[in-house]
């Protein structure tokens, strides 16, 4: 029998950790499941244990020199030259004991949610300990070791030939599965982030288009910073709907970085929790339409590990579990009394966030004007490939 949905976890995602006072920090997957755990809405036959990825299936998309450094890293055999050109014992990803292991971890969250969706198991997965989008064949950067979306995509082409749609709302440009498959027809790669001009990693300009044969199959969307839930959803929805249709996949694989939320430290976008209830809809109802349902949704960048990540990241699964349905209301008490002490802020009450949670912001008008003429001007080929059509 075909379960509707799969949650991929286990505790071992935590110990992928640089440091204590380090901005990435796996505790919110904990808290995310725990939110779920305290209303009933995930039970344990839903829960998956995940597999450690094995070494052949980190290097379908990594360097194994590369491989082999991260694992002398993780026993301190690394010298230091070496382990800057591998980009690893950086400020943003330092080097921490058995970092390969725990790297390796999440690769086998996400290919254990892969498994399940493509076994015919479940219909749909959720590992909310991956979405490490950041990652290079060769490098580290940006917080990931290992790119275990593009990993996943690669293993989905090389098992079962499918196209796949890669879509990507993190804050930061999904620069890591971009490259990997930017001359590949078969895998097209949607990036909706803040613009690049201040913002890590720099990339995801909108002519960035892909390479050989995959020209046409890589779309970026950099949104002004201070963009607000209803620009950012306008230009996600009319993008990924376009596109899909373009496309035509026949598996869906989402990142889902919750970090263009206003309270996130690390962006400059000014969303509300609005934006992580639409985003997945969207996502459920495409996958629905042309994937026969298939969809693996991954986690990602999220700073704001209280009063963020865990809301968004728990509306995912109600959507994916409940028919594209979000919850609404009120937080259980229960998890807010349990969390409340150790979260150096207030706990928000509601799923919902008001949009007075923070000031008007000025340049409203121009911003939107801005991202739309963005998103028209990336539209543009799709569109006029389908009027020579008709
Ligand atoms: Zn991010």
């Amino acid at each position: 029998m075909t379960n509707e949905a799969s949650f991929v976890y286990t505790e071992a995602f935590k110990n992928y950790k640089f440091r204590d006072d380090h901005p990435f920090n796996q505790k919110r997957v904990e808290l995310t499941y725990k939110l779920l755990k305290s209303m009933n809405a995930l039970n344990d036959q839903q829960i998956i244990t995940p597999r450690v990825a094995s070494d052949e299936e980190i290097a379908l998309v990594h360097d194994r020199k590369y491989i082999d450094a991260v694992k002398r890293a993780s026993e301190d055999k690394l010298a230091q030259e070496e382990s800057l050109e591998y980009g690893v014992g950086t400020e943003d990803t330092p080097i921490f004991e058995d970092m390969h292991q725990a790297a390796a971890q999440l690769v086998g969250g996400t290919l254990t949610a892969v498994d399940a969706v493509l076994s015919g198991q479940t219909k749909r997965a959720l590992n909310l300990g991956g979405g490490l989008h950041h990652g290079f064949r060769r490098k580290a950067s940006g917080f990931c070791i290992y790119n275990d979306a593009a990993i996943a995509i690669q293993y989905i082409r090389e098992k079962f030939d499918y196209k796949v749609l890669y879509v990507d709302t993190d804050a930061h440009h999904g620069d890591g599965v971009q490259w990997i498959f930017y001359d590949d027809p078969n895998v097209c790669t949607l990036s909706i982030h803040e613009t690049g001009r201040y913002l890590f990693p720099g990339t995801g300009n909108i002519n960035e288009r892909g390479h050989n044969e995959g020209y046409g199959t890589s779309f970026n969307i950099p949104i002004d910073a201070f963009t607000e839930n209803e620009s950012f959803l306008s230009a996600y929805k009319e993008s990924l709907t376009e596109i899909t249709e373009h496309f035509k996949p026949d598996i869906i694989v989402t990142q889902n970085g919750a970090d263009a939320h206003v309270y996130d430290p690390l962006s400059h976008l000014c969303c509300t929790m609005e934006i992580y209830e639409e985003i997945p809809k969207l996502a459920y109802q495409l996958a629905n339409e042309y994937c026969d349902g298939k969809w693996v949704a991954l986690g990602g960048g999220g700073y704001d590990i209280w009063r963020v990540v865990p809301r968004a990241w728990a509306q995912i699964w109600s959507v994916v579990n409940n028919h594209g349905e979000t919850f609404s209301g009120s937080i259980p008490k229960r998890w807010l009394d349990q969390w409340q002490n150790e979260s150096p802020v207030n706990l928000p009450a509601t799923w919902h966030d008001e949009s007075s949670i923070y000031e008007p912001i000025p340049r409203k008008e121009e911003i939107t004007e801005k991202n739309a003429i963005l998103v028209n001007k990336l539209l543009e080929p799709i569109r006029n490939e389908q009027k020579y059509m008709m």
